[in-house]
């Protein structure tokens, strides 16, 4: 593996780095850019502190369902609503072994029946739910607030030169049962081609209209670098109304990587370690 660079979610108000270091070992052991995806991925899902698998954030009504898209080479997978351990591994599985791009719902479920049930989320989620539901938190004046916008993600390089990337979350706190984010949704919360992978972070709403993966793959594949790609975005994205926190992580099939982000802060390791991602004002 030649590099991978994962992120644990952007946030409005500045918070502690999360080691991410674990998943990018995992990442680099691995021999193809799409294993690197799922194995980082799947660390990422594992870690109680992060916003997918096992530490996802709930529904409106107190309940799991996890988004989780991956791609390699302008081909991608993706579930939406699913209640799986890893769904980076569903996801990959939608990619490998079906027609489709993007499964939900009872299908999903089919799809993954043999794979591991996530029984339930951190109590420190179940206790945010529960003040939330106290406090009024969790209804739609509130959607999005700067706390609760926080997922995971991946984009991988390997000695091939084949590029991946890959996207996992709870999605975003107070969302509404059967909401799908961006995380799933190619060229929204992730994208890879030959050329360029690109992973987003933020309220997915925001990244769907803007269809902001895309946009960043787009310019790297004409030619822009991928840090001047990401910078650009995130203005784009602002500049559509006010954003707490947006993030855009990219990597091109030189092992250029870029990342910039409005909010507090964001966490985001590659090869060599942690990354001081650019913030934007
Ligand atoms: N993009 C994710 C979503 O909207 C949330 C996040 O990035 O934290 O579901």
């Amino acid at each position: 593996m030649r590099a991978i660079y994962v992120h644990g979610g952007v946030s409005g108000t500045p918070k502690a780095p999360v080691p991410l270091g674990g998943a990018v070992h995992a990442g680099m052991r691995s021999g193809s850019a799409i294993d690197a995806i799922q194995a980082a991925v799947m660390a990422l899902e594992d870690d109680p502190a992060l916003n997918a698998g096992y530490g996802a954030t709930l529904t409106r009504d107190g309940r799991i369902e996890l988004d989780a898209g991956i791609a390699a080479g302008g081909h991608s997978g993706a579930v939406a609503g699913v209640r799986v351990r890893n769904p980076i591994v569903l996801a990959r599985r939608v990619l490998e072994d079906t027609p489709h791009v993007l499964i939900a719902g009872r299908g999903a479920t089919l799809l993954g029946a043999d794979l591991p049930v996530l029984e339930d989320t951190t109590p420190e989620q179940r206790e945010t739910w529960q003040r939330g539901n106290r406090s009024g938190a969790l209804a739609d004046e509130h959607y999005g607030d700067p706390d609760y916008v926080d997922t995971v993600g991946a984009v991988a390089l390997d000695d091939s030169g084949r590029l991946a990337a890959g996207s996992s979350t709870g999605g975003v706190f107070g969302k509404l049962p059967g909401r799908v984010g961006d995380s799933p949704i190619f060229g929204a919360g992730f994208y890879a081609s030959d050329l360029v992978a690109v992973v987003g972070t933020g309220v997915g709403e925001l990244f769907i209209a803007t269809q902001a993966s895309f946009r960043v793959a787009h310019l790297v594949e004409n030619g822009a670098d991928p840090q001047t790609a990401c910078e650009q975005i995130v203005g784009f994205i602002a500049a559509r109304g006010p954003v707490a926190a947006a993030g855009l992580l990219a990597l091109d099939r030189d092992g250029r990587a870029g990342m910039a982000f409005r909010g507090g802060s964001w966490s985001v390791e590659g090869p060599d370690g942690p990354v001081e991602a650019t913030r934007l004002a």
